[in-house]
């Protein structure tokens, strides 16, 4: 079932159901199917996937998803447009459409018995919030098949020393391999937009290529390397994580890390053993702090 529509047929599909795109939302729907299908093509999909699809919009994807996998899961935040696309797969039982946005997704109650693959033509606003969520719940999905920003894509491939190397960067450095596998210009979607997109293909990484002994440390303490970027190492651990010069460069100099450098100038290894010892100074603190609490009572 083909549930591609051409820039005419979307326009009047709009149109009789009274809908302007709604920019908040990143509704900027894909209107070349050259595109959908190469699109489509990097994530291979067979009658054995399910596959979940995120922000459906209007379908461009969606139809020919339903063709090629065996179970389709789409979740799609916009009741209006949820709503049609309920309509135009009425009756075909291998799609459930959910109408919710997907940061409130409750994952651990999808009950899907296999890993799924993950589609979308993301919400432009919210493709990195999209990407972080995916990254943390990524023992549910084998691959991901995404249009994000070109300049959102830029900093998850960049290499340590590279100016746009950051939390991103680190993030899926150390949990995924992934690639940009076809460029796509603004002109392709209505509304067009001024702003350039890439296919990109993720895999969660099975094979640990840095030795991270809890991962929850990555997501407390990363961001905070990263805030600052402008600032050396020595004072960013000195503003980020108040602790003074003098110890921050004690710590700096126990890992053999020079402390006039910017956070993107840090190999990644560096990255996660400075956040370790972030967590377990935070960590000996809170001790600290609760024992001298107990000594006041
Ligand atoms: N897949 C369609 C296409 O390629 O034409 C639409 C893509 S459009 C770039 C993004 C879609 O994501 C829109 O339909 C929008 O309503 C939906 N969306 C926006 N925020 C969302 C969220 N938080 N959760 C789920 N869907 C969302």
């Amino acid at each position: 079932m083909d549930t591609f529509l051409t820039l005419k047929q979307l326009q009047e599909l709009l149109r009789q159901n009274n809908i302007f795109p709604r920019k908040e939302l990143g509704q900027n729907f894909l209107i070349d199917r050259n595109i959908r299908d190469k699109i489509l093509s990097f994530a291979e999909i067979t009658k054995d996937d399910i596959c979940m699809e995120i922000g459906p919009g209007l379908g461009a994807l969606t139809g020919s998803l339903v063709e090629k996998a065996g179970f389709v899961y789409a979740v799609e935040k916009d009741k209006k447009i949820a709503d049609i696309l309920k309509k135009r797969f009425a009756g075909i039982s291998s799609i459930r459409i959910e109408e919710k946005d997907f940061l409130e997704l409750d994952w651990d109650s999808l009950g899907f018995k296999n890993k799924i693959k993950i589609i979308g033509n993301l919400p432009y606003y919210i493709a990195s919030p999209i990407l972080f969520e995916l990254l943390k719940f990524r023992q549910y999905w084998k691959m991901a098949v995404v249009m994000i920003p070109e300049d959102v894509a830029t900093r998850i491939v960049a290499k340590s020393g590279e100016k746009n190397f950051g939390l991103l960067s680190v993030v899926f450095a150390l949990l995924t391999s992934c690639s940009v596998c076809h460029r796509i210009p603004g002109s392709v979607f209505y509304p067009e937009t001024e702003i350039k997109s890439v296919a990109m293909k993720i895999l969660p990484e099975s094979k640990i290529k840095i030795q991270v002994k809890n991962h929850k440390i990555l997501w407390s303490f990363l961001p905070g390397l990263f805030i600052q970027r402008r600032k050396n190492i020595l004072n960013v651990l000195n503003k980020s994580f108040r602790i003074d010069k003098k110890t921050a460069l004690s710590i700096l100099e126990k890992l053999q890390i020079e402390p006039t450098l910017r956070s993107h100038q840090l190999k990644l290894d560096e990255v996660v053993k400075i956040a370790e010892q972030m967590a377990k100074i935070k960590e000996i603190e809170k001790c600290n702090l609760t024992s001298s609490e107990k000594k006041v009572k």
